[in-house]
């Protein structure tokens, strides 16, 4: 049966055509009544029409009027096909009526009204297969006894055409039916797991958003995502990444149905699953943890594809329907806010929306939409910290990103830099980043200002861009001469580092051909372990700002810092402190040779101009 909403909305709409053809059509019979002096029967059988027609529209106001749950709108079509049965039957009466009386002239009209019922039969209730035969049969079979009791050679012949009439109008509605369930499924359902799909989902939460408004019944939605589903299409085949999908979709719907919900692919490899309603919230929430944990953990058993042992996870989002006012997209869209909150929590968990998470979310979408004009709009400015030596003396800086915008003010680049980075943006802020540097590198080199080092951060999306080289490579040549070239230190944090050591080789040696170095920052704080270490090609490392901050709390981190110095020194690098803020912090850097130092304690970041003027300053100080 073609099981849906769309359906149940379908037959609903077929009740007021059934009422108007019947009501109108029935009134012929009391015509013919009063055409050939009947004035009993008719009228009375009228009435019993109208009075089927009034059930028939009770039954079309009861699904209009009020909100029916899916088992209750099983129920109601239980009716619907009662109704329809005996209003389709009500013209038999006149049938038998007609063909029992003499005149041979109401014979026809009964013949041609019953075959008028039979084939408006098969035509209306194309979709409901079982009830149009048995109306068919109740319709035709008088006609086929009729033309049998005659008993005449030609009423045989007849009866048997009746016969095959019938058959062929069951043969054309069958037909139909077919390509109507085709179709319906087709627009309902997913071709590869058999699920139903979003325009399927989407109906099924407007109902049960609707059942909330009337019976203040909450309900729970889950929003399924498998982790690095990307990775096994692309290295075993979409062939198997489909009976992956077949077979999850097939652990999801087999314990949905243990739990009366609904499962349904959204597309990918993204699924969601509808619950059944709870009468209480609290209780729905549990529900929804508990449930969302055993699919974790089903998803995660071993699949066995083709002779491959494959192992997936999935990430959760789960949102309530608590609200009426929601709609279902907006519900979809909170449970992909928390499943994407549940990916950046490192995959494999469940996370429940709330309206903190949608607070960051939309600013996230919001920095993200206007930071794609920053460069343009002139919004991004660079700032320099200097670094100093042991001695207090300036001999480098490092060049930090700013970005100040009318609607939302100063934004920290421990903000945009990720986001830029998540959506590619950072190649091309990079890029604007590295001319800039080198602008000023080449400009304060004129003016004066002579630094040992000049440090840019450089993230690892944007190292590892196809034209990073060359662009870094065809900068160099414009701006700067060799000398230039070799104060450069590209600073990259260990946080990604290790994705593809052998690839981030190439690209250092390639940058190192033109004299530039490479510094590891927040050292202490990511992944990189000392082979890793051994193995780069780096000239610094940056001691995270964490260690020096705790540096004069209860000295408990003095011995990580003394334990990198050491470590720095038995490789040959030479150590950035950065962070350094308090004099203490200083006297313990220099006692324990760290080569240079760089901080609030002898700078914030400043503008180019206040850069220059501090470093002239410096300089006339120690003359
Ligand atoms: P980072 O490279 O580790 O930069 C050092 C951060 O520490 C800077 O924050 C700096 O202002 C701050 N800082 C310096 N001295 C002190 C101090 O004494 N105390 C404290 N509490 N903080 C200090 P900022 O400018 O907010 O930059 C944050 C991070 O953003 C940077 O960390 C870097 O990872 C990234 N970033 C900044 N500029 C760029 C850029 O141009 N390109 C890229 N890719 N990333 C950048
Ligand atoms: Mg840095
Ligand atoms: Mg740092």
């Amino acid at each position: 049966m073609l099981n849906n909403i769309s359906f149940y909305n379908f037959m609903h709409r077929q009740i007021l055509v059934l009422i108007a053809l019947f009501a109108s059509t029935a009134t012929s019979y009391i015509f013919f009544g009063i055409i050939y002096s009947s004035y009993v029967i008719e009228p009375l059988w009228y009435l019993f029409v109208l009075a089927l027609s009034y059930w028939g529209y009770r039954l079309y106001k009861e699904y209009s009027e009020t909100i029916l749950t899916i088992q209750e709108k099983e129920v109601w079509l239980n009716k619907l096909r009662y109704f329809i049965f005996f209003y389709f039957s009500s013209w038999t009466i006149m049938f038998v009526v007609y063909v029992m009386r003499d005149n041979i002239e109401l014979h026809y009209l009964a013949i041609f009204t019953q075959l008028g019922v039979a084939v408006v039969a098969t035509t209306i209730l194309v979709s409901e297969k079982k009830l149009a035969i048995f109306i068919l049969a109740s319709s035709m079979l008088p006609i086929t006894i009729y033309l049998l009791l005659i008993g005449k050679f030609y009423s045989y012949i007849i009866a048997i055409l009746t016969i095959v009439l019938a058959w062929v109008l069951l043969y054309g509605s069958r037909n139909t039916y077919g390509y109507l369930q085709r179709n319906q499924f087709q627009a309902y359902h997913d071709y590869l797991t058999k699920l139903g799909n979003r325009r399927y989902f989407v109906e099924l939460l407007e109902d049960g958003i609707k059942k909330q408004k009337s019976d203040n019944k909450f309900m729970f939605l889950l929003l399924i995502d498998l982790d690095h589903f990307k990775t096994i299409n692309d290295t075993l085949g979409h062939d198997i990444g489909d009976k992956l999908l077949s077979e999850v979709a097939q652990r999801m719907s087999n314990l949905s149905k243990v739990n009366k919900g609904t499962a349904s692919r959204l597309g990918g490899d993204e699924f969601c699953i509808l619950s059944s309603t709870y009468e209480d919230k609290q209780k729905c929430l549990e529900s929804a943890q508990e449930f969302a944990q055993e699919l974790l953990d089903i998803i995660k058993q071993t699949y066995i594809i083709d002779e491959h042992n494959l192992y997936i996870s999935a990430s959760i989002g789960v949102s309530i329907i608590d609200n009426p006012k929601v709609t279902a997209n907006t519900l979809i869209k909170e449970a992909d806010i928390a499943m994407y909150e549940a990916k950046s929590k490192g995959r494999d968990g469940v996370i429940l929306f709330n309206s903190e998470l949608s607070v960051r979310v939309e600013r996230k979408l919001e920095v993200e939409r206007l930071l794609r004009f920053a460069i343009k709009k002139g919004e991004i400015t660079l700032n320099y910290q200097p670094q100093v030596n042991r001695d207090g003396e300036i001999i480098g800086c490092e060049v930090l990103v700013r970005w100040h915008n009318e609607q939302l003010g100063n934004v920290g680049p421990d903000e945009f830099i990720p986001i830029s980075e998540q959506t590619g943006f950072i190649i091309e802020l990079g890029y604007y980043i590295l001319e800039e540097s080198f602008k000023t590198l080449s400009e304060w080199d004129k003016k004066g200002i002579y630094l040992n080092q000049f440090s840019i951060n450089i993230s690892m999306r944007q190292m590892f861009s196809k034209t990073f080289i060359e662009d870094s490579i065809a900068l160099c040549v414009k701006y700067l001469n060799p000398t230039l070239s070799a104060k450069l230190i590209f600073e990259m944090t260990e946080t990604s580092a290790a994705e593809d050591v052998q690839k981030l080789i190439e690209i250092m040696n390639k940058a190192k051909l033109c004299g530039i170095r490479f510094s590891m920052d927040d050292f202490g704080t990511g992944y990189s372990s000392l082979s890793y270490l051994r193995q780069i090609p780096i000239d610094e490392l940056k001691i995270d700002k964490s260690f020096i901050s705790e540096l004069d709390n209860p000295k408990k981190d003095a011995n990580m810092v003394t334990t990198i110095l050491n470590i720095a020194k038995n490789l040959g690098l030479s150590v950035v402190a950065e962070g350094v803020e308090t004099q203490e912090q200083k006297e313990f850097l220099v006692k324990e040779k760290c080569d240079i130092l760089q901080g609030y304690n002898f700078s914030k970041p400043l503008s180019k101009d206040k850069f220059e003027e501090f470093y002239l300053k410096d300089k006339i100080s120690s003359l």
